[in-house]
């Protein structure tokens, strides 16, 4: 993308309204609009990382082996009728009506919508396990949003649910869940901890919350200071596996990590003193079991291989795509503004033309762009007429990993400049050598 074509309205002020870092790089960013209350527009920046984030999401789920579907935004109340979760709700909900007067709501999460898909077409337990995901808009009408997409109003989500013949089978499914949400988390340059939680209206025994580490999160959190270090890393995971998945996730779950909700203060005070922390979070994620808490009151049945009728057991598994963007930021920025891992930047690398219209430099950058193009990246060039703090500005505040800056003093030795955004280091090298670089790096992700 060329920089003087693209629609990237960066502020120069600080915004007012912002109180946390992320929201006002965002607003400053020029990635998202505020709309009303807690609910935005996605400006083409923010919406490039808002769909990096699905796409590693899509392939993790995938990878796990749960299968793709979209359900639709609006729901008919008579489903939430079923369940008891219409009255229960609150004010959360946005209560709709239609032109015939018939209850609608924008749907808060989709348990009793996907039961009904169930039931309408499931009723063996051949046909099981079965694990639907969607990622789709919510809305839930806070009674604070705040914090930009942290906590709006409408806001995307990936919810998933599993459908097993037994709670020993739903167990498997909700230990799946969490490893391929490490790996989720871990792709996109994110720690998320799991931590045992509460369960609120969704319901269940079984529950886990992950959670980033950050000053502004919203949930205190108490912890062994040996829990952020762990790591998924790349090891290959079998998930029908399930001793080797039930083994992970013990992994993961046996060194104490809870919030404000579960903690429990005897149990914390036998860890060193010197490795207990406590901080802040911000929830990215929750995965609940909840047995047949909605298969029962709905009526979603499967035969079992003896011939009797039960309720299907299930769980909801949930990753905040939109409040991931927020959460993103807040653990990646310097003073000067973003600073992306690789695994969700918006462009790969930047390319900053220091003297645009001196035709040596305009044909160095061209040939860069083209090359990069050439391999498969995504760059955006620089190519406006402007002072070169002013690129560097941009370039720092909108947080591309990379960036490759030509001048004709470099190129008279025939070097370009290639900077890490994180370190601020800056080497020089060839042209070809600096575009073979960005590939490389790019090739891990
Ligand atoms: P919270 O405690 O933050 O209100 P929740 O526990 O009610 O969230 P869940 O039902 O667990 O939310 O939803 C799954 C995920 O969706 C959460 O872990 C969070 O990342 C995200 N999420 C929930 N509410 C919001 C919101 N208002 N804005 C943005 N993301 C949200
Ligand atoms: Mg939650």
């Amino acid at each position: 993308m060329r920089l003087s074509r693209y629609f990237l309205p960066v502020l120069k002020e600080n915004p007012a309204e912002a109180q946390i870092v992320s929201h006002r790089l965002m607003l400053r960013a020029g990635m998202i609009k505020q709309q009303a209350a807690g609910i935005y527009s996605w400006l083409p920046l923010g919406y490039k990382v808002l769909k990096r984030i699905e796409q590693i999401v899509h392939e993790e789920q995938v990878r796990a082996g749960h299968i793709p579907l979209l359900m639709p935004t609006l729901q008919p109340a008579d489903l939430w009728r079923e369940s008891g979760r219409y009255d229960d709700y609150g004010q959360e909900m946005l209560r709709i009506k239609d032109r015939h007067e018939r209850d609608m709501l924008y749907g808060p999460t989709n348990e009793e919508m996907i039961t009904d898909i169930f039931r309408s077409y499931v009723s063996s337990y051949k046909q099981l396990p079965l694990t639907l995901y969607h990622i789709q808009w919510k809305f839930r009408d806070e009674v604070r949003p705040r914090f930009g997409v942290m906590r709006g109003r409408e806001f995307l989500m990936k919810d998933g649910y599993n459908f097993d013949l037994t709670k020993e089978d739903a167990l498997h499914a909700y230990n799946r869940h969490m490893v391929s949400y490490l790996r989720t988390y871990e792709r996109m340059g994110l720690t998320a901890i799991p931590m045992r939680a509460a369960s609120g209206p969704i319901g269940g025994d079984n529950t886990h919350e992950f959670l980033v580490l950050a000053q502004t999160g919203e949930s205190e959190v108490f912890y062994d200071a040996k829990v952020p270090d762990l790591k998924l890393g790349d090891r290959a995971v079998d998930y029908d596996n399930r001793d080797e998945v039930a083994a992970i996730c013990e992994e993961f779950t046996t060194l104490y990590a809870r919030t404000d909700e579960t903690h429990d203060e005897a149990v914390f005070n036998k860890i060193p003193e010197e490795r207990r922390m406590v901080g802040r979070g911000i929830e990215v994620g929750q995965i609940f079991y909840f047995g047949t808490k909605y298969s029962e009151s709905m009526g979603a049945t499967v035969v079992t291989p003896d011939g009797n009728r039960v309720p299907v057991e299930m769980g909801s598994h949930g990753i905040g795509v939109s409040r991931l963007l927020g959460a993103l930021i807040e653990a990646n920025h310097d003073d000067k503004g973003i600073i992306w891992p690789e695994g969700v930047t918006p462009f790969h690398v930047g390319i900053v033309n220091l003297k645009q219209g001196d035709t040596a430099t305009d044909a160095a950058c061209e040939a860069i762009y083209k090359a990069l193009q050439g391999r498969g990246l995504d760059p955006l060039y620089d190519d406006r007429e402007d002072r070169a703090g002013a690129k560097f500005a941009t370039m720092d505040l909108i947080g591309l990993p990379w960036r490759i800056t030509v001048g004709p003093r470099g190129l008279a030795n025939n070097v370009v400049e290639l900077t890490c955004r994180r370190t601020g280091e800056s080497e020089e090298m060839s042209a070809t050598a600096a575009v073979e670089r960005i590939v490389k790096i790019y090739e891990a992700h």
